[in-house]
């Protein structure tokens, strides 16, 4: 694939802040289970919260190509900070696409500029894969609701400003933006997760919590189908190429250690079985990133497979992502069981890559629906 000087030029200026801003902190961010505010603001300075969202708004605009190796080189250095990028854009965007006028003048500016943060409250602690089965309710009260429930695992959920919660009214799904200062409303952090440690995770409480309804986004009954699935759909590229940054990630580090580690007379990267690993993990990173290409290629020109060549691309980056992280360990012997190299943080946050925007196992259910429909696609 050959990039426009524009798409090199996001890669190359993500690639370079990746590596002077974001890398060096990596290991603390795993360690103390929290992104630091400088952090938070370089992505602000960089264009980064915004960079998929509208540029009438004051947002980066990217094209899909450039968005996705933005987001992998931000992946390749801390799937924390990654996180951020793609739980805010995901639902900035399904704000862009389905809110109103009054809705995307009032929170849009601030949410292009990373001034405020709005994560993505669907799992509860009961409902995960199941997302129709979410017991947030929401009951019309006046020219309102009164909302309460349990949102759980909110990736940065401890900082956001505004969550994109969704609630079923009667039996008809509704997404509602809230504030987080509303009465009612309790912030809990969810600490020691194994992987994306630095994502701030929270649990989010609501007790009859008042959400006007011109919080509302989209219609009711719109609110999983239509308002949910596109933010997922964003989140899904997102993870993508998230997980093709931490195959990357693991090809450099594997590269560098068995080149350097000797044993006996002879280094790593001389034994057959070494280089077979070797091979793998730049094979798993070329067919990631070609997949990853392809859904780009095709949201661009908002081809009706999008949605669906997306999904396929998140399951295959992620499983290969866990493949070659796990295989990255091993590669590394006992040091790749220490945090003296970045290749077991690399190893539990892929293995979220697996669980978050839809499990392995539901895209291996959807998936197989779509081979039946993808010939009349095409
Ligand atoms: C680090 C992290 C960050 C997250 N961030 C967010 C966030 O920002 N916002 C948010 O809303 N959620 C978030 N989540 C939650 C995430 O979306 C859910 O964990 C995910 O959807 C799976 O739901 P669950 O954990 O309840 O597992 P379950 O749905 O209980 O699934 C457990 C197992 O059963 C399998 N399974 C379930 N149903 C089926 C089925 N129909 N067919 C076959 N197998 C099935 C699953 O694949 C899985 O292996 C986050 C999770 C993690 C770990």
């Amino acid at each position: 694939m050959r990039l426009t000087d524009v798409q090199a030029g996001w890669r190359d200026r993500a690639r370079r802040f990746a590596a002077e801003r974001i890398a060096p902190l990596a290991d603390q961010i795993d360690r103390q289970q929290a992104t630091p505010a400088s952090v938070l603001a370089a992505m602000r300075e960089e264009g980064y919260l915004g960079a998929a969202l509208p540029a009438r708004w004051g947002g980066g605009e990217l094209d899909p190509v450039s968005y996705g190796l933005v987001t992998e080189e931000i992946g390749k250095a801390c799937s924390s900070v990654r996180s951020l990028m793609t739980v805010h854009n995901m639902a900035a965007q399904a704000l862009a696409a389905l809110g109103d006028r009054h809705q995307r003048q009032r929170w849009l500016p601030e949410l292009c500029a990373g001034r405020k943060i709005i994560a993505f409250a669907l799992s509860e602690p009961g409902a995960g894969s199941a997302t129709r089965a979410i017991g947030t309710r929401a009951v019309e009260v006046g020219d309102g609701y009164l909302v309460s429930g349990t949102k759980k695992w909110i990736t940065f959920g401890q900082i956001a400003d505004l969550f994109l919660v969704f609630a079923h009214c009667e039996r008809e799904p509704v997404a509602l933006v809230v504030d987080r200062h509303s009465d009612g409303l309790t912030v809990t952090p969810v600490t020691d997760i194994f992987g994306t440690r630095g994502s701030m995770p929270a649990e989010v409480r609501l007790d009859d919590v008042r959400v006007p309804r011109s919080h509302q986004v989209g219609p009711t009954g719109a609110g999983l189908g239509f308002v949910a699935n596109l933010a997922l759909d964003h989140g899904r590229f997102s993870v993508a190429w998230g997980s093709t940054g931490i195959i990357q990630g693991c090809l450099d580090a594997c590269v560098s250690y068995t080149g350097r580690r000797t044993q006996g007379d002879r280094t790593l990267k001389d034994h057959q079985l070494v280089r077979r690993h070797l091979t793998d993990m730049l094979v798993a990173h070329t067919a990631a990133q070609a997949v990853c290409y392809r859904s780009a290629c095709l949201r661009e020109t908002g081809d009706p497979r999008a949605v669906m060549e997306t999904a396929l691309a998140k399951y295959h980056a992620a499983e290969a992502a866990i493949r070659v992280a796990n295989d990255a360990v091993h590669l590394h012997g006992a040091n790749g069981c220490t945090t003296d190299y970045p290749v077991a943080r690399y190893l539990r946050d892929a293995t979220v890559m697996g669980i978050v925007e839809g499990t392995h196992e539901i895209h291996q259910v959807t998936l197989a629906d779509y081979a039946f429909q993808r010939p009349y696609l095409r």
